[in-house]
């Protein structure tokens, strides 16, 4: 199979020439990568402006007929091998970008029969990323906007928003093209940056007036001193935009953790279109994922102190009885992360790191790990490596579960997607506990020790019971019938 990698994997041989550096390692390691090239340039030519391509661009063409130049960019090289071979291998965003905005210019080569999506449990978060959009403070400082013209709360008035950054941003391309300082010196770079910038509001508020009830406005992120910082608008429902991403004639699902109704209902398919295959047995032995459910307390957003604290002391003591192994710690927010870390006995708080994908001391996700890695008694604690990480073998023999990870009710598009799916709530809360119970046990050989600490995870079974898999019948003791 061709992988299509991301932009930021290669070294850009345009920059590299600029810059002078003939050494692709050195390239990438002064960060000189395709993600940050000029692919395209606005250029004057002969007093007319043209747009150039980079002369290390291979054509889709070149790479069928096997006639590209020996130096070739390597991003498009490995994108367009696997546009042109039988068989590839795409994250979401490179191939939601090509099916969302360049479903034309590759058509030829998109006609296929199967397509199988991986991780599918995550496909509603991918494709809220390519539909509505995220105003920031920045933007509306460089139209010279104020924020008190607008109600954050009023989706037309958004929509007016939208408008005039878009009207703006027309205005300063307009503006900069005709000043003498770019007749004489003309800068492509921030030409280029803008017309993103516009294209992008352009294309969200299409997105929205196709139908303005389906998207809700987000309550907008504010600084410590309650100033704005960014306000999103995403859709509610999905299942209009499927067609637009799943369209070969057979495509395959797949996930651990998915059951038939509520994907189907939340992909706007049709159930009796759609054949759903539930492993009957979990490959890995019974004996290596064991679940000891200890409900300590029922959490919730309004507990009380003495439950909080109680489950934090049966953290403690899970950890001493897990001393000299590796573990990790799930919740369900950065704040509950350190208030177990405040709470901790000195000795075991001194094993925790707290690890999101961006930390206080900015250190990446990584990084963290990496270093847990390296600490033969080492605990992670997130309210988000629920999905994602492979903590395996010695990386991890014992997990917590200390609370339900329900999804944020106040927030607006939680809460309009609850009143129109009601299944999809408790149907995002399982997958994220299913998920959070598979982070260290990642082979057949490998094992942990799960602890579930917050009683309200009975409540998210017994609720979404039909739509547990098979696969967790024996380590939930569910009888199968
Ligand atoms: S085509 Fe490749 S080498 Fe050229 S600017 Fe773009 S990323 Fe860089």
């Amino acid at each position: 199979m061709k992988p299509v990698k991301g932009k930021q994997n290669f070294p850009c041989l345009k920059i590299m020439q600029s810059e002078k550096v003939n050494n692709a390692r050195r390239a990438m390691r002064w960060g000189l990568t395709c993600d940050k090239g000029q692919c395209q340039e606005k250029i004057k030519k002969n007093g007319k402006e043209i747009t150039e391509i980079c002369q290390f661009k291979p054509t889709i063409k070149q790479v069928k007929e096997n006639q590209q130049e020996e130096h070739s960019c390597h991003y498009y090289l490995q994108k367009y091998e696997a546009l042109v071979s039988k068989h590839s291998l795409w994250n979401y965003h490179a191939y939601f970008q090509i099916m969302k905005f360049n479903k034309k210019l590759f058509e030829d080569y998109l006609d296929r029969k199967v397509s199988i999506f991986d991780e599918a449990h995550k496909i509603e978060d991918q494709i809220i990323q390519f539909v509505g959009f995220d105003i920031f403070s920045g933007q509306i400082e460089e139209c010279n906007l104020s924020t008190e013209r607008y109600d954050f709360s009023d989706l037309d008035s958004m929509i007016k928003l939208a408008d005039d950054i878009a009207y703006s941003y027309a205005k300063k391309i307009k503006d900069i093209k005709e000043s003498s300082a770019y007749q004489k010196n003309p800068d492509y770079e921030l030409i280029t940056k803008l017309e993103r910038r516009y294209d992008r509001v352009a294309q969200g508020k299409i997105d929205i007036l196709a139908n303005k009830d389906n998207f809700v406005v987000n309550e907008p992120t504010r600084d410590n001193n309650g100033n704005f910082r960014a306000v999103s608008l995403k859709p509610i429902d999905v299942s209009e935009f499927s067609n637009l991403f799943f369209n070969t004639e057979f495509q395959m699902f797949m996930s651990a953790t998915i059951d038939h109704k509520s994907f189907c209902e939340n992909m706007g398919f049709e159930e009796d279109e759609v054949a759903f295959i539930d492993t009957p047995k979990s490959p890995f032995p019974v004996e290596n994922r064991s679940i000891e459910f200890l409900n300590v307390k029922r959490l919730s957003y309004n507990s009380s102190e003495s439950d909080e604290i109680e489950v934090i002391h049966t953290i403690d003591r899970i950890l001493s009885e897990h001393s000299q192994e590796r573990g990790l710690i799930l919740t369900s927010s950065i704040s509950r992360c350190h208030k177990i870390l405040r709470y901790l006995s000195p000795n075991n708080a001194k094993r925790v790191r707290i690890c999101h994908s961006t930390n206080k001391d900015g250190k990446t996700q990584d990084e963290i790990i990496d270093e847990h890695s390296k600490d033969p008694t080492g605990v992670l604690l997130s309210s988000s490596l629920w999905e994602g990480v492979d903590l395996k073998d010695d990386l991890s023999r014992f997990q917590i579960i200390a609370k339900a990870p329900y999804p944020n009710y106040t927030e607006k598009r939680i809460k309009a997607k609850m009143k129109k799916f009601p299944l999809w709530y408790n149907s995002q809360t399982l997958t994220k506990i299913l998920q959070g119970f598979g982070r260290s046990i990642r082979s057949e050989n490998d094992w942990a020790k799960t602890y579930v600490l917050d009683s309200a995870v009975n409540n998210v079974f017994f609720m979404a019971q039909p739509m547990i898999p098979k696969a967790y019948y024996d380590v939930l003791g569910i009888e199968n019938l």
